[in-house]
């Protein structure tokens, strides 16, 4: 069929409909390096603003540090640009090892591979690990990225309610009969910053004989006293199987990810697993800046320290202020707001002061459940945090939902 005028509607009603629904997707274009402070341009010809970005995965602070800049600079210049290959033809340097090396060290794990993204390494590892006769159960809120390695795995697929101990131990008893069970989970949950009760699901698989995979892009690096993550945080580094991660957030934001953890699982990736047999290797660049990272986040909890304080502080700063916070420990912060529309209007609000915040709403998150979720950075001081703390006041006062509880203003707004 040719891009018929018949084609070409359909495609157009759809988009339309997509608009119509409130979900169309606007990019905003960053005309600087990706920090603390950016220079950001609406597509709709208003002037270029500098901002506070409070709406970056740069947890660390390590996107446009000197030294990852530096370390990527020399990666370049000694190993080139690209390598042109797939791994296992002849796209794997010496280097791609150091940094698995270097991850399996610091996650705790035995080995360590490297993917083009955790969007790979998930969409390979489910069907490289189970098959027909096997279980995956799944918290309900798991990564899209993980929905879809489920659906390329034929293995059998449970799901338990998010975090619902009990409604997974049920899960576990009702798959008993399968070859072998593997319970499926982020670390930290990206919409509400809670973090996996990873301690109860380890023994719930120790008690049923069930394997653990954790995706810990939204932890690794910072969660735990040393910052390896959701499996340190809670206590069981030597009882969660395997971990998926990304190197496109905390740890220098560029690309990658990778499977770590049992190293008969990872030479099963290596061997078969689709995205990391068919698709290009990690550049050079990347590997080699990455390795600087991991350096530096291992000799040092600097960076680590001062993003939990960071998140304390605003934490605390933010619910004096009277506004509406998901609790808990992690850099997502959450400021609920349950109306879409309502949220959308106060992210722009306070773009117009200097902070730049993204409203989340359904899809994304649950009807009557829309927030602007904030990020805090290591990249962040005080007088940052300050200054987003006062226009959330501000904003916040404007649209009188200041201590305020969540039926007030849904009462005022609508859900
Ligand atoms: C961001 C994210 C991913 C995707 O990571 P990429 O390396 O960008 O593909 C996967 N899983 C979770 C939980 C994430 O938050």
């Amino acid at each position: 069929m040719a891009y018929s005028e018949k084609v070409k509607s359909f495609y157009e009603d759809e988009i339309n409909s997509i608009r119509q629904a409130g979900l169309f997707k606007e990019e905003r274009y960053i005309k600087s390096r990706q920090a603390a402070h950016i220079k950001v341009e609406y597509p709709n010809g208003a002037p270029t603003k500098n901002v506070l970005n409070f709406c970056a995965n740069n947890y660390l602070g390590l996107s446009s540090h000197p030294e990852v800049i530096e370390a990527a600079h020399k990666g370049l210049e000694d190993r080139g640009y690209g390598l042109s290959s797939v791994r296992f033809i002849c796209g794997t340097q010496d280097i791609h090892r150091e940094l698995e090396n270097k991850l399996s060290e610091f996650l705790g794990m035995e080995d360590t591979l490297l993917f083009p993204s955790c969007m790979e390494a998930n969409a390979g590892l489910f069907e490289v690990m189970l098959d027909k006769e096997d279980a995956m159960i799944a918290d309900r809120l798991v990564h899209a990225s993980i929905v879809d390695g489920i659906r390329l795995c034929k293995a059998q697929l449970y799901n338990f309610k998010h975090s619902d101990m009990s409604h997974l131990e049920e899960k576990l008893q009702e798959t008993q009969d399968c070859r072998m069970r593997l319970i499926i989970t982020d670390g930290v949950f990206s919409m509400d910053g809670d973090i996996a009760k990873l301690d109860t699901i380890c023994e719930l698989a120790e008690k049923y004989d069930a394997m653990v995979m954790v995706d810990d892009s939204h932890a690794t690096g910072f969660i735990g006293k040393l910052g390896r993550g959701t499996h340190e945080y809670c206590g069981v580094i030597d009882k969660v199987d395997i971990i998926t991660t990304t190197l496109g957030k905390a740890l220098g934001g560029a690309a990658g990810g990778c499977v770590s953890g049992k190293k008969e699982i990872v030479e099963m990736c290596r061997q078969r697993a689709r995205p990391y047999l068919f698709s290009n290797t990690v550049p050079p660049v990347v590997v080699a800046a990455a390795i600087k990272v991991i350096d530096l986040i291992s000799k040092s909890t600097d960076r680590r320290d001062k993003l939990e304080d960071n998140t304390n502080y605003f934490r605390e700063k933010m619910v004096q202020a009277g506004l509406d916070i998901k609790k808990g420990d992690s850099p997502i912060v959450p400021v609920m707001l349950y109306n879409a529309k309502l949220a959308q209007d106060i992210a722009r609000d306070l773009y117009a002061e200097g902070i730049y915040v993204v409203g989340f709403f359904f899809p994304v998150v649950p009807k009557a459940q829309a927030r602007i979720r904030t990020q805090i950075s290591a990249d962040h001081e005080k007088e940052h945090l300050d200054k987003a703390i006062e226009a959330f006041t501000k904003i916040g006062d404007k649209y009188n939902i200041l201590g305020k509880k969540k039926e007030e203003i849904i009462a005022m707004y609508g859900m």
